[in-house]
């Protein structure tokens, strides 16, 4: 008997609330054709109309109720207009991916045919590579403060932190990456020449890891020039590895050198496998566009892909699912329909409902 993969479903707020059944219709698709089990659970809250009637965005067990998961299938959170942004990200996907210890952020970049790119001359095929950000430490920590306040020695201090765990675990995962890939490179994201401690600790981490991959070729580059070559030379990439920040500003710059924010997607991960890994796109909610039936749902039904074929921990059954999903997204994003942000007149449904047609 085929194992059943337990997945929580967190529509969220507004275009969530509109992608999430296009990812969801594809997925399922994809799970009847290739023989996957999957059993989805509901959850409404996460979102800030659940913040307007309870003071908070998610109820106090939501841990409980959500850690027997395998996967978390995420649309989006946030709507200003309700619930600042920063209570509304804190009090819920921010949780989810520290509690859940989901220390790898990856994105795909990938220039799709059909899309637009922002970049001169690049075709499909010239841009494909993935961004692994390290998601738990590094530059985002919250040890610091500020002195002497008020005067004139006023002096703010916030410190970055990188452990031997942290870091190995997340170039482990990116080695691995790049191993499984056909060109079989890694770039890892540095400034050791501005910061002048944790950078060469990064760096001598990389060479370390790099004596037990003797097939990967790895290099490195300076965070500055790393973002120029981005736009100027992307085909030069396979896995890129950065640390919080760096990863950060590297894993929205990719996409957007790809092409549209409708189409970007994203996985955070729990490569333990000891708690919930999440799948969403990049995009946010969008209250701007939302209730129009018009927002593009490929970034959602892309996230879906990344999901089954972390659920297959390396099985080429789920990875044929997850490579028809993406073949369906490129065969439509020429054939159409397509969205409004493409130019086309196609609605959020008839966008899922033909490419669940090609699956
Ligand atoms: P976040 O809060 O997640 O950082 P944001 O709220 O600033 O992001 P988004 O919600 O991602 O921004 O929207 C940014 C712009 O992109 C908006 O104009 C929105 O309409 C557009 N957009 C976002 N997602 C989509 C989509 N799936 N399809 C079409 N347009 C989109
Ligand atoms: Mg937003």
């Amino acid at each position: 008997m085929a194992k059943t993969h337990k997945i929580a479903v967190i529509a969220g707020d507004g275009i969530g609330k509109e992608v999430m059944p296009e990812g969801l219709r594809v997925v399922e698709a994809a799970a009847r054709r290739f023989g996957i089990s999957l059993e989805f659970t509901t959850f409404d809250w996460a979102h800030c109309d659940y913040y307007v009637q309870h003071g908070k965005m998610m109820p106090d067990d939501w841990f409980e109720q959500l850690k027997g998961f395998e996967a978390v299938f995420f649309g989006a959170v946030g709507w200003p207009e309700k619930v600042p942004d920063h209570i509304s990200l804190w009090g819920s996907l921010l949780k989810f991916r520290r509690d859940f210890d989901q220390y790898v952020n990856l994105r795909p970049v990938r220039l799709m045919p059909g899309v637009p790119c922002p970049l001169a001359n690049k075709k499909p095929g010239d841009i494909d590579f993935y961004v692994v950000r390290e998601n738990t430490e590094g530059e985002y920590s919250s040890v610091g403060g500020k002195m002497f306040e008020g005067t004139d020695r006023e002096l703010v201090l916030q410190e970055a932190v990188f452990t031997r765990k942290g870091v190995d675990r997340i170039l482990k995962y990116a080695f691995d990456l790049a191993q499984s890939r056909p060109k079989k490179h890694l770039t890892s994201a540095t400034k050791s020449n501005g910061i002048s401690i944790s950078m060469p600790y990064w760096d001598e981490r990389v060479a370390e890891m790099g004596k037990t991959y003797p097939d990967v070729k790895w290099d490195k580059y300076h965070i500055d020039i790393l973002t120029a070559r981005f736009v100027l030379s992307p085909e030069r990439f396979d896995v890129v590895v950065a640390s919080n920040l760096f990863g950060d500003i590297l894993s929205d710059l990719g996409p957007a050198c790809a092409g549209t924010i409708g189409i970007a997607p994203s996985a955070n991960l729990n490569p333990d496998r000891t708690l919930p890994s999440l799948f969403e796109p990049v995009h946010g909610s969008a209250p701007d566009i939302f209730g129009k039936n018009i927002a593009n749902p490929i970034a959602m039904i892309w996230s879906g892909a990344m999901m089954l074929d972390f659920l297959g921990q390396g099985d080429a059954n789920y990875r044929a699912a997850h490579d028809a999903i993406v073949a369906a997204i490129e065969k439509s994003l020429v054939e159409g329909p397509r969205t409004p942000d493409l130019g086309g007149n196609g609605n959020t449904t008839d966008v899922g409902k033909a490419i669940a047609a090609l699956i």
